[in-house]
């Protein structure tokens, strides 16, 4: 897929006004001026792809906000060989900005079928390559490859799952937007084996996270 001059001119300003409102990270600015995001909109949107807006993907989800993505992904606080829970693959895009960080391991899970399916192959298409897309329930989370460094949920949670907290390594972060029509964006840090440092950063409004059928 193509990457013009005209879109890396777009996601420089994108970019900036990211700078601007506040995300101060140098590390998630860079992951997010290398990401096309035009890649991972639905098709007839592309032309939006650098506005700082969420728009409507497959199954009545959304690709997050550029601004979102950012904060959250500045409160992961990621290092090198940080291992990362994602929690709603969505477009895949957040996924790809994740991935934009050098020895950083990302686990992804899509709890609907359809999306899943299509961004799998997208990644595949992209060379794109988390270390597994998994199809399941995110309140689960994925306690095969547990303890993670960071957890990020990417849908609203009506409270937080324990066992995502469970599955933090010590030091380990999660950040969840937590609440029913609005949400506060939440970090939780796991400074002990049940000791955790909760600390909440402002207002925001995702898609719910979904509870399992079974
Ligand atoms: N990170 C995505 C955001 C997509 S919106 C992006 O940047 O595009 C949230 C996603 O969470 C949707 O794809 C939705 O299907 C998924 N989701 C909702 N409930 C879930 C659950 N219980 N487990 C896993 N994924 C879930």
């Amino acid at each position: 897929m193509t990457d013009t001059t005209k879109h890396q001119g777009q996601r420089r300003q994108l970019i900036k006004l990211l700078e601007k409102k506040g995300i101060q990270d140098k590390g998630v600015l860079s992951a997010m001026g290398s990401v096309p995001r035009h890649w991972f909109m639905d098709a007839g949107l592309e032309g939006y792809a650098y506005q700082d807006r969420a728009y409507p993907i497959t199954a009545n989800q959304t690709i997050s906000q550029p601004y979102t993505v950012a904060f959250q992904t500045q409160l992961l606080e990621l290092q090198k060989v940080n291992r990362v829970l994602e929690i709603g693959t969505g477009s895949g895009y957040q996924t790809a900005v994740l991935l934009a960080f050098e020895g950083v391991k990302v686990y992804t899970i899509e709890r609907q079928q359809e999306l899943f399916k299509k961004t799998t192959l997208l990644f595949k298409k992209l060379k794109l390559r988390p270390k597994k897309v998994i199809f399941g329930d995110g309140y689960k989370g994925y306690p095969e490859k547990a303890p993670f460094d960071a957890i990020i949920v990417t849908a609203a949670a009506p409270e937080v799952p324990k066992t995502l907290l469970e599955q933090l390594a010590i030091g380990g972060r999660l950040v969840i937007p937590v609440g029913n029509k609005d949400q506060i964006m939440t970090r939780y840090t796991r400074i002990g084996d049940k000791e955790f440092d909760r600390r909440t950063f402002g207002n925001f409004r995702f898609v719910p996270l979904l509870k399992d059928k079974n």
